[in-house]
């Protein structure tokens, strides 16, 4: 076939497609010009776009295939979700008022991320004051990128019109919410929106608890799950800077027989939904202020006729004498850290000096539920070991 009688968009599709050969040919370090090509390429194409989708759009001919409206012929046929969708539509319906906006965006001036959010502002405050600041906005869209401009953009419908920008704050604020699953699977799935002053006040207190110890290998994710979790079972111990004060109950019903580890036990169950493990259960109920267990059968006579909560002056002594979590190498502080029992008391264990480690609330999850072995030798300093070097039931909690 002639080339020539290609249509553009077939000879898109065959550059494309001699476009993984040609990248592996070029050298790591020659990577950045094309990666950034590429991406302008993408936003070229999205500008390109935005003019037909319009004419698609004022012609109704998307109802030729049973659609109501173009988003969700675009969700249909392209697989954008709804806000991805409304987003297109929105930039191309803008495009027609603002002309030097969308030849800014043909040209590769100004990136997709940046021309939405001026869309968005022309939707808020109206073209006409768009238009009056476009130069000024155009040229911070060159600048800045796309999180950075959508804040510039902010600012400038402020500047325009408070009262608007308070009714579109008011507007976001009624769309928080916050979504706790119901376990499953083990995990229980969290999601949510909060308006920009919610997400503010939780990402610093987040960050106060995110920072990552010495070789920690938790990502990213894993600590700001951790930080989230750590930050609610600290609600109660402020002013209790050693751990030793009240915690957040977690309630958990459990018998003797799974808290021995007996086969064939039932798993501990959460008050509130969801299941532990036996492990788990034992972890708990090692430094058993962090929670509260409520024995059943021969487990609440146990529970109920002696206190195992590790009594304030021994986490004072164990904070004094250990300074910190005592797995290798680690250096989180004792409010960091629970009291973990070396050999349970389940097993006869004393709540004691001598029988107790602080551990933070990682490494004593892996002592229990990954199978690490902690033991204190004679001269006071403690030994790890890997899980599968010690029998379990040699274990010692
Ligand atoms: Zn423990
Ligand atoms: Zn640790």
């Amino acid at each position: 076939m002639c080339r020539s009688s290609e249509s553009p968009i077939e000879r898109i599709k065959s550059g494309l497609a001699d476009l993984p050969a040609w990248l592996a040919g070029i050298d790591d370090a020659g990577l950045g010009e094309p990666l950034v090509d590429g991406r302008g390429l993408i936003n070229r194409l999205e500008a390109v776009l935005a003019e037909p989708m319009r004419r698609f759009e004022k012609s109704g001919a998307y109802r030729a295939d049973g659609a109501l409206d173009l988003v969700a012929w675009l969700r249909w046929k392209c697989g954008l979700s709804g806000g991805a969708a409304a987003e297109r539509v929105g930039i191309a319906r803008q495009m027609e008022n603002l002309p030097r906006t969308q030849q800014a965006f043909a040209r590769g001036d100004v990136g997709y991320q940046q021309v939405a959010a001026i869309a968005r502002t022309a939707d808020h405050i109206g073209v006409d004051a768009v238009r009056r600041g476009e130069s000024s906005l155009l040229e911070a869209a060159a600048r800045l990128d796309g999180g950075q401009f959508t804040s510039v953009a902010k600012n400038f419908e402020h500047q325009v019109d408070a009262a608007g920008a308070l009714a579109e704050a008011n507007r976001a604020h009624q769309r928080r919410y916050l979504h706790l699953g119901e376990p499953t699977d083990g995990l229980v799935r969290v999601d949510g929106l909060l308006d920009t002053e919610g997400g503010a006040i939780v990402k610093t207190a987040l960050n106060a608890f995110m920072l990552p110890g010495k070789d920690d290998d938790r990502t990213p994710g894993q600590r700001r799950a951790d930080a989230f979790v750590e930050l609610c079972r600290r609600r109660e111990v402020r002013g209790h800077p050693d751990g030793a004060g009240p915690r957040p109950v977690l309630v958990i019903r459990a018998s003797l027989d799974t808290l021995v580890g007996s086969p064939g036990a039932p798993a501990a169950a959460l008050e509130g939904g969801g299941v532990i493990p036996a492990e788990t259960l034992r972890r708990h109920a090692c430094d058993s202020a962090v929670s509260r267990i409520v024995g059943l059968g021969e487990l609440e006579h146990e529970i109920s006729h002696s206190s195992r909560s590790i009594p304030a002056p021994t986490r004072r002594a164990l904070s004094a004498r250990d300074h910190h979590c005592v797995f290798r190498s680690c250096d989180r502080q004792p409010i960091w850290c629970d009291g973990h029992h070396l050999q349970h008391w389940v097993d006869g264990g004393p709540t004691s000096l001598e029988n107790l480690a602080l551990l933070c609330r990682p490494h004593h999850r892996m002592v229990h539920e990954e199978g690490w072995a902690l033991q204190r030798k004679r001269d006071g300093r403690f030994e790890l070991s890997p899980p599968g070097r010690v029998p379990a039931a040699a274990r010692s909690a």
